[in-house]
């Protein structure tokens, strides 16, 4: 049997910048701490060149802004250069306002500049679309997920932002657990969940891979593969590898999420690239025939729909997703 492609995907942000520590270090003071998020992530882009993988990096608008070359970087050695929005922001409202005068209520003013900043930002950056997004914590939710139809619009072509899970800061449980496609077209790569009894335990790295021991994510990520046949998304943040991180002030609940076992992540990760094949969300969906998409029918249209069955435009439109041999994604003009 061949081997499944899983998705490796890296998380480029400031250790400062986790949702946790939102009140704690308010935006306003992010450009008095010190930047480390490039020399880890140039760590893990050495960890991935000896391993001869790529993955895809969603990186934050405000890092690709404050250290352009590392965005270069990360596109000259082969992977793929996706959005993880601008200032680090969780979507929010309901998103019904028409985007004109006080955004704030309903969330899509907000939403939309801080995409759009964050969008071009990085395609002046590597000088091609950029085709991936992924929310800050996750934050597409049932709430938000008006959310879709404007990466949609934008010219997005995949979004990696719906974790399938009961948390208590995000997920929708009974999403669909495998890539799938919206109405508007646009390809929805979920983080890895395994099923155990009846529930989905997530398996698809960040805190989960360094507070659960190893052999768990092994074992998870064992069981998708070769029961279902299915690759996993996995995540990882560079500050996840960094272990000299300065400390900021939290309660004990992100303590633990935030701090614990930092020091062993990097040898983790480099054992779990060791132990399963990994590569772009491009790659990724490349392999999967398109019938193999889940139909998302837990999740009523209008945002939602089953599957195309037309074969042809389905190919077309994922091989667009591939970072090398695919043809590019036409970017859209603004709709900021
Ligand atoms: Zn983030």
């Amino acid at each position: 049997m061949a081997l499944i492609t899983n998705a490796l995907t890296i998380d480029v942000e400031e250790y400062f910048h986790a949702t946790a520590f939102s009140s704690a270090v308010p935006p306003e003071r992010w450009a008095d701490l010190p930047m480390r998020a490039g020399e880890a992530t140039r760590r893990l882009l050495d960890l991935l060149a000896s391993r001869g993988i790529r993955a895809t990096f969603f990186v934050l608008g405000w890092v690709a802004e404050r250290d352009p070359g590392l965005v270069r970087a990360i596109r000259e050695a082969g992977h793929e250069v996706a959005s993880h929005g601008y200032g680090h922001r969780p979507i929010r409202g309901d998103g019904r306002g028409d985007g004109r005068g006080d955004g704030r209520k309903d969330g899509r003013k907000e939403f939309i500049e801080d995409t759009d900043r964050s969008k071009k930002l990085i395609e002046d950056l590597i000088g091609e679309p950029v085709k991936g997004y992924r929310a800050t914590t996750f934050s597409i939710v049932r709430e938000t997920l008006w959310a879709l139809d404007v990466l949609a619009e934008m010219g997005f072509a995949y979004d990696s932002s719906i974790f399938p899970i009961r948390h208590d800061r995000y997920g929708i449980p009974d999403a669909p657990r495998f890539p799938h496609r919206h109405s508007s077209g646009l390809i929805e790569v979920p983080p890895g969940t395994a099923r155990v009894l009846g529930q989905n335990v997530p398996i698809a790295g960040g805190g989960y891979f360094r507070l659960f021991p190893p052999s768990f994510t092994r074992w998870g990520i064992r069981r998708v593969n070769e029961k279902e046949k299915m690759p996993v998304v996995f995540y990882v943040h560079p500050w996840e590898v960094d272990p000299d991180q300065p400390r900021l002030p939290a309660g004990r609940l992100t303590r633990i999420r935030h701090y614990r076992n930092l020091d062993r992540t990097e040898e983790r990760l480099s054992d779990l690239l060791e132990t399963f094949r990994f590569g772009t969300i491009g790659e990724m969906l490349e392999q999967l025939a398109p019938q193999s998409m889940e139909p998302c029918s837990s999740l009523r249209p209008p945002h939602l729909d089953p599957l195309p069955q037309e074969r042809k435009r389905e190919a077309s439109y994922i091989s667009s997703l591939s970072p090398v041999t695919g043809e590019r994604a036409r970017v859209r003009g603004s709709i900021a």
